[in-house]
């Protein structure tokens, strides 16, 4: 009989991933069903960075690479958090990893003791709960509903501290809820970080370029804490690069050589034709990605628009990201055909059954009253998308 560590026992399937493999099992069924489900932009790679991924391949970028990435690489995104972030680091702060979740991993698995407090404002991005579970952390949640727009405040962290905390965990724009951290509001978290010198914080940033209002502002631009931060970025989104597997980490030297340590243990450098398109990608100007956010922008109206006709549903206006999180807790005991609705988890499952449209449960996020539609999608396909949601919500008696 194989018996599995409780590690893996206990860890929770990620929930983003399992409602995307649900909605492909039914297509492969031959059910029609619409997924706005994976944060995943639906634009393709641009042709300047799969040049550039050509060209290494030419170039015969075929050998296993240094663990932290490419110096060149490194070097550009120093140059990229100067010019996007006003940050300084040195290529040996960098660490470049598979993706900016194994960033995160990294960074958890070289701080966290069996133990340690970390905390998470809630809604979080599922994962931060899991990467911290498995390294034997305790997962401090820390929540803020949509009345203060999901963002949480000095006084809130300040109560959650205790001598076990070590770390924080969040990211802005915020996955799942699209909310943004002004400056003032990071100075806010800044002022209570300043008086605990043992805890470091993950500021995730990876939807910084997909911000509709405000300029992106990073938690460590504040001299102060700047050595207690580590910035976290990726490709992924900004650059539709989901499935060549960068992100990477600017932090204090320290963490980055333990990350360096991890890593070289666990997967080595990323892929090398990746990185060489990661160069091109971070050295671009972001402004070519101006019509990909307008974009953005015009579905997250249209689907704004589209909630605001369902009774009963109620969303904040995210500023940044490709998420709306609306609370539909006025769905809770309502029945349709003998299923009665009792949580989130409960109405994404009939959505999807009832309406055949993926979403995801709030609970995954940490927030039990929401779901999470992701409208990386067509704008076409996206009106579907609400006029089924509708049609589904108002069968709920
Ligand atoms: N952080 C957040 C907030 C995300 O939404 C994602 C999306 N997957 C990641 C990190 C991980 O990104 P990557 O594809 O670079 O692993
Ligand atoms: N970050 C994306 C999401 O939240 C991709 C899925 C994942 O990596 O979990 O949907």
């Amino acid at each position: 009989m194989i018996e599995l560590s409780e590690r893996v026992k206990t860890m929770e399937e990620s929930a983003t991933i399992a409602m995307s493999r649900k909605s492909r099992e039914l297509k492969a069924e031959g059910k029609d069903v619409i997924s706005l489900s994976l944060g995943e932009p639906d634009f393709f790679t641009p042709e300047f960075i799969k040049d550039a991924a050509k060209k290494a391949l030419d170039e015969n970028y075929t050998m296993y690479t240094p663990v932290p990435g490419y110096d060149d690489l490194r070097t550009a995104i120093c140059a990229k958090f100067k010019r996007d972030n006003g940050l300084t680091y040195t290529p040996d702060q960098i660490v470049v990893s598979t993706g900016a979740k194994q960033s995160i991993a990294n960074v958890v698995m070289s701080l966290i003791d069996e133990g340690d407090e970390v905390i998470i404002p809630a809604p979080y991005w599922v994962s931060y709960y899991e990467i911290v579970k498995v390294a034997g952390g305790i997962p401090v949640v820390v929540s803020a509903g949509i009345e203060q727009d999901f963002k949480i405040n000095g006084k809130q962290l300040e109560d959650a501290i205790t001598s076990k905390t070590k770390m924080m965990i969040f990211s802005t724009p915020c996955n799942p809820t699209g909310s943004v951290y002004s400056k003032e509001e990071l100075r806010e978290l800044a002022d209570v970080l300043v008086k605990h010198d043992r805890i470091v914080t993950i500021s995730d940033e990876i939807y910084e370029h997909i911000n509709f209002g405000s300029k992106h502002e990073s938690l460590a631009q504040f001299p102060d804490i700047y050595d207690r931060v580590v910035t976290i970025n990726g490709v992924s989104k900004a650059w539709a690069m989901t499935g060549w597997r960068l992100g990477y980490i600017g932090a204090p030297k320290e963490i980055a050589s333990a990350c360096n340590k991890v890593q070289g243990q666990f997967t080595s450098g990323t892929c090398s034709i990746t990185q060489r398109a990661a160069i091109a990608a971070v050295e671009a100007d972001p402004i070519v990605l101006k019509d990909m956010v307008k974009a953005f922008e015009s579905r997250r109206e249209l689907v704004l628009a589209a909630l605001a006709e369902i009774p009963g549903v109620k969303a904040n206006r995210p500023q940044g990201a490709f998420y709306v999180f609306p609370d539909i807790s006025a769905f809770f005991g309502k029945s349709f055909n003998g299923t009665t609705i009792t949580s989130a988890d409960d109405l994404s499952m009939y959505i999807l059954n009832e309406g055949l449209v993926a979403l995801v449960t709030g609970e995954a996020f940490g927030d039990a009253n929401c779901i999470r539609i992701s409208y990386a999608a067509s704008e076409e396909v996206l009106t579907e998308a609400m006029k089924r949601i509708k049609v589904a919500l108002g069968k709920l008696q």
